[in-house]
């Protein structure tokens, strides 16, 4: 029997791309043909890029990388999902309360579109990084440098400036 090609979708905010993220996308692409990111348009609490912004920074990190996408969406993710094809949904899980998170949204995603979730483990590395407590500790002008791509880093400090100068 032939193995089914399976695309799947790793939705999220991205609010910035973190080394986290990209430890997810680099292991959950090698368990699917074809991998979307999906890059959630709806409105976030303290969101520091637009979401066409986070949408060019992961492009330029993954212009190399095949058998990935990247695209923004609005609404629900499952509708997303069902307009692009996809047979799964990819999602990482750093901690317990990740878990009980992940655990509700997967049930009710089935629930509502018959669509199964694949979750990875965060690394023993990236498991405290969010993309939340970057925002917070580089406004304060903590160095989240090694958490971080180059380019997300750079991009950071501009936006970072700009807000002070404009404050
Ligand atoms: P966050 O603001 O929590 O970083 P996102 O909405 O961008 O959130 O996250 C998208 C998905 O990526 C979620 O399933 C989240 O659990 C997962 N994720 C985020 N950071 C990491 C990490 N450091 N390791 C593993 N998974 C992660």
């Amino acid at each position: 029997m032939q193995k089914k090609y399976v695309r799947a979708m790793f939705p999220g905010s991205f609010d910035p791309i973190t080394n986290g993220h990209l430890d997810v996308i680099g292991r959950g692409r090698l368990l699917f043909d074809e991998l979307i990111i999906a890059v959630g348009k709806s409105p976030i609490k303290n969101a520091l890029f637009a979401p066409e912004e986070r949408v060019e920074m992961i492009k330029e990190i993954l212009a190399d990388t095949p058998r990935v996408q990247v695209e923004t969406f609005d609404g629900l993710m499952v509708d997303f999902a069902r307009r692009k094809k996809a047979d799964v949904i990819l999602r990482g899980i750093r901690s317990l309360t990740d878990f009980q998170y992940e655990f509700s949204l997967a049930m009710t995603n089935r629930a509502v579109a018959g669509i199964d979730t694949v979750f990875i483990m965060a690394s023993a590395e990236y498991g405290f990084t969010s993309s939340t407590l970057i925002r917070e500790v580089a406004s304060l002008g903590g160095d989240v440098s090694n958490l971080i791509p180059k380019i997300v880093y750079h991009r950071l400090m501009e936006r970072f400036a700009k807000l002070k100068k404009n404050s």
